[in-house]
């Protein structure tokens, strides 16, 4: 078994074609390591760039890639032919510091060589999830690459950071920290049909009332005093793509604002909801009437 640590740079350049922006690779770097963790191969190689001929300013600051080495590199096809034959038949795991390398590099198969999927790729772990599994931290906190390796007590002073060859090296450092077979196994993905629907799913905010994803059950605000169900006194209003309505607990006669947003994702539908008490501008005119201390106000408030 051999672990496979790939990194990929790229550049956001407008596509013509596309009729929009997309991320090119201009670079990739990998390292080989056996079933005893040792470093057997590494791979390094630029991509010529056909779509964006110059680099945006950050990615040169950022990598030190200039225009000449992507200008002078191997065409994408040639370069990925290349680095299938050097990943070999073997059996592998290619390991990436989270799957964005990997989303981009199906946008680029799908691009430039017109299919969508990666002829090298059989099983794949996103790594960046399973160390933060690893090491206890919580999905919400996504963790960078550098702090991990820091957390870890890895020195990484002589690597030049993203840049792909010694991102995949530290990558390499921490994989070994890290590393626990069974638990690698069931961080396992094997890259299927379903994988590739999954990956490529953009997780999409729902508007339309009338959407059969959406619960209707849960659609209703519980009185936030006496926890009894409100009944809705507005129409549901389409707010920063949620849904907002005000309700009206009958026993205390409290009136609630209730905001609720579905995200749809591959295999979920993900809820947010929050009720809040529900002031009316009228409301809020008197009050501060009453606290002027205008007696005409507070006549009318009566
Ligand atoms: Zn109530």
């Amino acid at each position: 078994m051999n672990y496979i640590i790939m990194d990929l740079e790229w550049n956001n350049t407008y596509c013509k074609k596309k009729k929009g922006f997309m991320n090119e690779i201009i670079e990739i770097g990998a390292v080989k390591l056996n079933s005893n963790l040792d470093i057997v191969d590494t791979y390094s190689v630029f991509i010529k760039a056909q779509l964006g001929k110059k680099l945006h300013a950050r990615v040169k600051e950022l990598t030190n890639i200039t225009n000449d080495d992507i200008s002078s590199g191997t065409p994408f096809s040639q370069a990925m032919s290349n680095f299938r034959k050097w990943v070999s038949h073997e059996e592998n795991v290619i390991l990436t510091w989270g799957d964005t390398d990997i989303r981009v590099l199906i946008e680029n198969f799908k691009y430039f060589n017109g299919i969508s999927f990666i002829p090298f790729l059989s099983n794949y772990v996103n790594l960046q999830k399973y160390a933060q599994a690893f090491m206890n931290i919580s999905k919400a906190d996504q963790i960078g690459l550098s702090a991990a390796a820091e957390k870890l007590g890895i020195n990484f002073d002589d690597y030049s950071l993203h840049r792909a060859l010694d991102d995949s090296k530290l990558t390499a450092d921490l994989f070994k920290k890290i590393f626990n077979e069974n638990m690698l196994k069931s961080y396992t993905l094997v890259c299927d049909n379903s994988f590739y629907s999954k990956i490529t799913f953009k997780p999409k905010v729902i508007t339309d009332i009338n959407s059969p994803l959406i619960d209707k059950t849960k659609m209703v605000s519980l009185c936030d005093v006496c926890g009894s169900t409100c009944e809705r006194i507005s129409d549901w209003r389409v707010i920063n793509q949620s849904f907002r309505a005000i309700f009206l607990c009958k026993k205390c006669k409290r009136k609630i604002r209730f905001t609720i947003r579905f995200k749809e994702y591959y295999d979920r539908i993900d809820i947010k909801s929050s009720s809040v008490p529900f002031i009316e501008k009228k409301e809020i005119k008197n009050v501060v009437a009453v606290e002027a201390g205008t007696n005409q106000q507070n006549k009318t408030e009566e």
